[in-house]
């Protein structure tokens, strides 16, 4: 039996993997599951899965989920909070497989621990690349551990590449990576129209169901730019490497180009069960759930090229890459306080990259020090963009 802690159980990826371990009971077994604050989803997955370990976050839920649990008898499941709370999810013993799935910097000091703890890594939350990429990479390598990407697009990557692929991608005749991108709900909203969507808007994504912060990045595209840098870490590689294609059908999830002209891709239908089951089970093979791809329904595949005034956030992103040090922290960190501010109706949709843009101006990039040295570029960060945001009203 395989143990797998999930972080962020209760969000979409947390789900959908849980419905892939559900579908295996004779190969997974639920170690530890850990939440925000949603009690009641929490409470439904420890019935179901009965993990020895339950972890909230916020300290309120978790002294709900304590007495919730013993009023249903099952009081054998221990219950832990805070961000210990989440670094003891993802370093136990029993779990050899750890899924990162919690959304934002939250996610970054317990995956960084699953990684010091030498974990089969799952990793969802690129905001840790992102954010911390050049530690990250580090302890991984230190620790042994072995990471396997989540996002669709670099699980897609991931699966074109030559296997036992670590780095060098000129060492293995590859000459570029292409990025899928579905351009999102506003792919083709006249511009002017921009300033005024809502939220609800630009969380109805066309292809995939994901959270709010997610959707809202995939509207703005700063998802793809973050994606963009999660691959440089991921695959060894630069910006000058990567290629965003807009593809509004989200079935090609990705594709590798190599030097004697050969395109590989992975396709499929668009749902994240596909890369969870095919990392949980690396290098074999599960079902997920996921029904087979009817290209016939698909009919055709459509690829463009991106509209950087129409996404100006892929253009910051981009240039974050390139500027490397601090630059894709701040990134990450302004968009965080930007996408928040827009979610609560405090700026426009059209700010969001307007207040990365002013925040990145504002602090030079500096070479990446030790975890502190970060996690204080990331407050800097957080303070300028709220000022940013404050200065655009709605
Ligand atoms: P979500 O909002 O649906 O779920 C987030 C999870 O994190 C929830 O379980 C929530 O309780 C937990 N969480 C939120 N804030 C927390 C905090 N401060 N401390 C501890 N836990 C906290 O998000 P999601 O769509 O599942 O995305 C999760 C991650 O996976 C993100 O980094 C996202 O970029 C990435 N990702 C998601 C998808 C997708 O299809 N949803 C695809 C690719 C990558
Ligand atoms: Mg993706």
């Amino acid at each position: 039996m395989i143990g797998v802690s999930v972080l962020g159980s209760t969000g979409s990826i947390g789900v959908s993997t849980l419905d892939v371990i559900g579908r295996h009971p004779g190969r997974y077994r639920v170690v530890a599951l850990t939440a925000h604050s949603d009690v009641e989803g929490m409470l439904a997955q420890c019935r179901r899965f009965r993990p020895d370990l339950a972890v909230m976050a916020d300290p309120g839920a978790a002294a709900r989920l304590r007495e919730s649990l013993q009023a249903e008898e099952m009081a054998a499941i221990e219950v832990d909070q805070g961000v210990d709370g989440l670094e003891r999810a993802a370093t136990l013993d029993q779990a050899g497989t750890v899924m990162a799935a919690i959304v934002g910097a939250a996610g970054l000091l317990p995956t960084l621990a699953a990684a010091r703890a030498g974990k089969r890594l799952l990793l969802a939350n690129k905001e840790t690349l992102v954010m911390a990429g050049p530690l990250f990479m580090a302890e991984v390598a230190a620790h042994g551990a072995t990471l396997l990407p989540i996002d669709s697009e670099h699980n897609a990557v991931f699966q074109c590449l030559p296997a036992g692929f670590r780095e060098g991608l000129e060492r293995v005749g590859v000459s570029r990576i292409l990025l899928t991108a579905s351009g999102g709900p506003f792919r083709e909203l006249p511009l002017e129209a921009l300033a005024v969507v809502t939220p609800e808007q630009a969380c109805a994504h066309p292809n995939w169901e994901m959270g709010r912060k997610i959707s809202v990045d995939s509207a703005t595209m700063m998802n793809k730019g973050l994606e963009v840098i999660e691959a440089c870490w991921l695959f060894a590689t630069g910006p000058e490497r990567i290629q965003v294609v807009i593809h509004p059908q989200s079935t090609v999830h990705s594709l590798v180009q190599y030097v004697d002209g050969s395109v590989l891709a992975e396709l499929g239908n668009p749902d994240m069960r596909t890369p969870i089951a095919q990392a949980l089970a690396w290098p074999e093979r599960v079902s997920s759930g996921v029904a087979d791809l009817d290209l016939f329904a698909v009919g055709r595949l459509d690829f463009e090229c991106p509209d950087l005034e129409r996404f100006p956030a892929l253009d910051l992103a981009f240039a974050a890459a390139r500027a490397g040090g601090t630059a894709p922290a701040v990134l990450n960190a302004a968009n965080e306080v930007a996408v928040a501010a827009f979610l609560e109706r405090r700026i426009r949709f059209t700010s969001i990259p307007e207040v990365v843009a002013a925040t990145l101006e504002g602090m030079d990039s500096e070479a990446v020090g030790d975890l502190d040295a970060l996690l204080d570029v990331d407050r800097r960060a957080r303070e300028r963009a709220i000022r940013e945001a404050q200065k655009r009203p709605l």
